[in-house]
């Protein structure tokens, strides 16, 4: 049934991350706990956002995939400060200026 795979973008109009691929490690944590919450298994291949490397060295690019359904849930678990939650860096900065 065509459509049959359409997810709704429900929890944000607005992309919720603010995405920073130079500061990437590669660490793949994002795609590991995508899968986790969005499939219900660990399998980050399955992920819905892709972390592309340059040879092992660099992360050139950060994609997210049609089926991203914009939780934000990947950026939660970021060391790395290559993806922020737009909520949070708000809050930062605000937090900054009152100083
Ligand atoms: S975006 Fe963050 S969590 Fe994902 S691979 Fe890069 S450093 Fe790891
Ligand atoms: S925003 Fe949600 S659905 Fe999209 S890649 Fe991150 S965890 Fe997966």
């Amino acid at each position: 049934m065509a459509g049959a795979k359409t997810k709704v973008k429900k929890e944000s109009r607005e992309f919720p991350i603010l995405v920073y691929p130079e500061k990437c490690a590669g660490c793949m944590t994002c795609q590991v706990m995508c899968s986790i919450r969005n499939l219900g298994e660990l399998n980050p291949l399955k992920s819905y956002i892709r972390v592309n490397r340059d040879h092992g060295i660099r992360t050139t690019s950060l994609e997210f995939t049609e089926d991203c359904t914009w939780c934000g849930y990947c950026a939660r678990f970021c060391n790395y400060g290559a993806l922020v939650l737009k909520k949070l860096a708000k809050t930062e900065n605000e937090g900054e200026e009152e100083k």
